[in-house]
């Protein structure tokens, strides 16, 4: 019989509880014992550890958040952290670990499988930045909270005639701003993947005011740059009446998607089936809707590719 652990590490998502619900529930069809790790990999670190039944999991499907809790630890970067973190988990007899977070997350599962200690890596980031895979567990239902967002402040600016800055999350990849944008019928999308000129900015901005048109939205993703001077150089520019919005940690929580439920229940699964094949130091993906697994090294080194395809279709969409 296995022993497995499992904790949720760097920014939560929507559908984390979902994959720890996966984890625990297939571990134990399949007779294993699973002990949940609080707060990442500090809680690892500080032994806050418990263990998991069925009914650890009950009732948590359909949450945001995290029930394991998350958190950043400086201190497993380092080597003496990570051996402190290997010692517990050998005090406790866990023989491996699922990790459900982000690239910075998958870094520690990388070093801990280094250390010889089997771990699999689930996508859980609302980001989208993992090249490996098509989908991370939390983008979908952010993207949705975007849509709903970008609907809302749609409604007033059109009254009012204004033009709106959206700012939306996604550190250094656009995917959360291009699709938001898509859904959301943004006449800009700024990405970081993208060079873009204020001056083509504003001029689109003239020219759909000449046609009438006087309410306008740009999405801009958060790690293009500040969406306030962005906005004080448009207003220099065209004199336009307009707004910023940060649309901040709103897009962290929420009941997840049926999508990211579904995602997360797969991958969930497929990470156990892979412990108990004896696998390690993998993560799981998706990849034209089949749930895949691959080298977390190699997963780690690939560069996400942008869709520009998609990129030059919102601009179409949006003349
Ligand atoms: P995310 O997983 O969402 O990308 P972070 O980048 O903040 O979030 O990483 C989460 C945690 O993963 C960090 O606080 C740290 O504990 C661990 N981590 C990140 N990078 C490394 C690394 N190079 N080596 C070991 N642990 C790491």
């Amino acid at each position: 019989m296995k022993t497995i652990g499992i904790l949720t590490s760097g920014g939560d998502a929507p559908g984390m509880n979902a994959a720890i619900r996966a984890v625990v529930r297939s571990a134990i069809y399949y007779g294993c014992k699973v002990y949940g790790i609080n707060r990442g990999y500090k809680g690892l670190i500080e032994e806050d550890i418990q263990e998991m039944n069925l009914s650890s999991v009950g009732d948590i499907i359909h949450r945001g958040g995290t029930v394991l809790k998350s958190s950043r630890c400086e201190e497993f970067k380092t080597e003496e952290g990570r051996a402190i973190g290997v010692k517990v988990l050998k005090k406790y007899g866990i023989d491996c670990l699922v990790v459900i977070g982000g690239d910075g997350s998958f870094n520690g599962a990388q070093k801990l499988s280094e250390l010889g200690f089997p771990a699999i890596g689930i996508p859980g980031t609302i980001d989208n930045d993992l090249a490996y895979t098509d989908y991370t567990i939390g983008f979908d239902t952010t993207q949705n909270t975007i849509i709903d967002a970008i609907g809302k402040i749609r409604d007033t600016s059109s009254s009012h005639e204004r033009v709106n800055i959206i700012e939306v999350m996604g550190r250094h990849c656009g995917d959360l701003a291009l699709y938001a944008g898509l859904a959301g019928g943004a006449e800009t999308v700024i990405v970081p993947e993208v060079d873009f000129k204020v001056e083509d900015v504003c001029n689109k901005l003239k020219t759909t005011q000449k046609r009438g048109k006087r309410h306008s939205i740009i999405v801009l993703a958060e790690g293009v740059g500040n969406a306030q001077d962005l906005g004080k150089e448009i207003i220099k520019e065209t004199g336009a009446d307009l707004r910023v919005t940060v649309l901040g940690h709103v897009q962290r929580g929420g009941s997840p998607t049926a999508f990211d439920r579904i995602l997360a229940s797969r991958m969930g699964v497929r990470a156990v089936e892979l412990l108990l094949d004896g696998k390690a130091a993998r993560v799981v993906g998706i990849r034209d809707n089949k749930i895949i697994d691959m080298d977390i090294h190699e997963a780690l080194s690939m560069n996400k590719t942008f869709d520009k395809d998609t990129y030059e279709m919102v601009k179409i969409l949006s003349i």
